[in-house]
């Protein structure tokens, strides 16, 4: 008998690639047949996101692209979209199950038979608050780095943000559940693991913090790097910047969320730091660890940032020894507190102040990436387009080189000759100097 087919496409964050990871392991062990997106299906699985308005539009865009393309096709949306806002999924014709985050990962259980349905049926209930967490599957990825969920959950409640409403309280995985699938992973020929979750310094589970994770994943034979990559600046556990200075596994990266370098504006958000707490912060790692590339976000627009918490954000963003920052425009947001504040900033405004510090972010990436002009990096290479390879460092730089070698999933010395477009351009070594 033929396999029936499904395919999968994933919106927003790493947290949400993890959990499609997951879901195509568990389509492919029940049987299904794993084909590329865009290909002919018989589900299409689209696991969405909520963070700000444009993410949902754009949920609805591919939706009904999805809808066009395969109109025999059963078609599932979940995540923080379906999770927020199933009223508006289940305006659009054509979609068959809309299932909310705490019934994501039992998705097969919800179907026998993939048969379109009169309207959409919708299975949602309040996500789930507390309790460790168990994950039977081992995720399914195509990249060359796989990314391991240890957390779910978040209840800082942040004014801004959605998430407590879509994913609910905080909570962790147990930790030799993660470790069986760190092995697997690794087994499968995986060198480079990035921990994800909503906010995984407040990971907890029987005692062990994010530091004993971390521990307990580098004792994995064969695995090569460890990235710890997102984590909120109140959270990080005692030792873990002085591991970071030592270790041989865990890479020399955090991209730590400022969101504002206006104590006033800080409050607002109901951030749980001072600029004071976070410049603090951010100057002890860079002292504690070499050239460790730290990244953060920058919310733009909030309500209230006048011209004067701008100016206080991007003083302090150019002074600080950051490697790159991400920009968002605040976008306002349903279940939230800051969507009945008053004193909403201008769109144009938002645009121009988004700008200066996009473009502040060029010139600080450009110039971190020059600190290693001259030096080596070791790169492990991901992909290739007309010749040339690109990878990144255990500090997140970015490096191509000319290679007629096929060298995906390599593991190599590069020395770094220039920095052009956003790249560190190098030559490869035969060996480690
Ligand atoms: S820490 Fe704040 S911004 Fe981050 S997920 Fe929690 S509520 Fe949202």
């Amino acid at each position: 008998m033929t396999p029936l087919r499904a395919s999968f496409y994933t919106l927003g964050c790493r947290l949400n690639q993890a959990e499609t990871a997951t879901l195509s392991a568990t389509f492919a062990a029940r049987g299904y047949q794993i084909v590329d997106f865009g290909d002919d299906t018989d589900v299409c699985v689209i696991n969405t996101c909520a963070v700000t308005e444009s993410a949902a539009a754009q949920c609805r865009q591919v939706v009904r692209a999805v809808l066009r393309r395969s109109p025999q096709a059963y078609v599932v949306v979940t995540g923080c979209y379906a999770q927020a806002d199933a009223e508006a999924l289940r305006r659009i014709p054509g979609v068959d199950l809309i299932v909310g985050n705490a019934d994501k990962l039992r998705l097969l259980e919800l179907f026998d038979v993939p048969r379109k349905e009169e309207t959409p049926r919708v299975v949602r209930r309040k996500p789930v608050e507390r309790g460790d967490f168990t994950l039977d599957a081992v995720g399914r990825y195509s990249e060359t780095r796989a990314n391991l969920k240890i957390q779910d959950g978040c209840n800082f409640a942040c004014a801004f943000c959605i998430i407590p409403f879509t994913r609910g309280g905080p909570r962790s995985r147990r930790l030799d559940d993660l470790v069986r699938e760190a092995e697997a992973l690794v087994a499968r020929g995986h060198r480079e693991i990035v921990l994800t979750g909503v906010n995984i310094g407040t990971y907890c589970s029987d005692g062990h913090d994010l530091l004993a994770v971390v521990q307990a994943l580098e004792a994995i034979a064969g695995l090569e790097r460890l990235r710890i990559s997102s984590i909120e600046p109140t959270t990080l556990p005692e030792g873990l910047v002085e591991w970071m200075a030592t270790s041989r596994k865990l890479c020399p990266h955090l991209h730590i969320p400022l969101q504002s370098g206006d104590d006033e504006v800080l409050r607002r958000m109901r951030r749980r730091y001072t600029r004071a707490d976070f410049a603090a912060l951010v100057e002890r790692i860079a002292a504690c660890v070499p050239d460790v590339c730290l990244g953060t976000d920058a919310m733009v627009g909030f309500p209230g940032e006048d011209e004067r918490a701008f100016a206080n954000t991007r003083a302090l963003l150019a002074d600080l020894p950051l490697a790159y920052i991400h920009v968002f425009p605040y976008s306002e947001r349903p279940h939230t507190a800051a969507q009945h504040y008053p004193d909403k900033v201008p769109p144009p405004v938002v645009q121009a102040r988004s700008r200066l510090l996009r473009e502040l972010s060029a010139r600080k990436k450009a110039a971190f990436y020059r600190r290693f002009v001259g030096r080596t990096l070791r790169v492990l290479f991901e992909r290739c387009e007309d010749g040339l390879y690109t990878g990144f460092s255990d500090n997140y730089v970015k490096v191509g080189v000319e290679s007629a070698q096929a060298l995906a999933n390599a593991l190599l010395p590069v020395r770094v000759e220039a920095v052009e477009h956003g790249l560190a351009r190098g030559t490869l070594l035969d060996h480690d100097p």
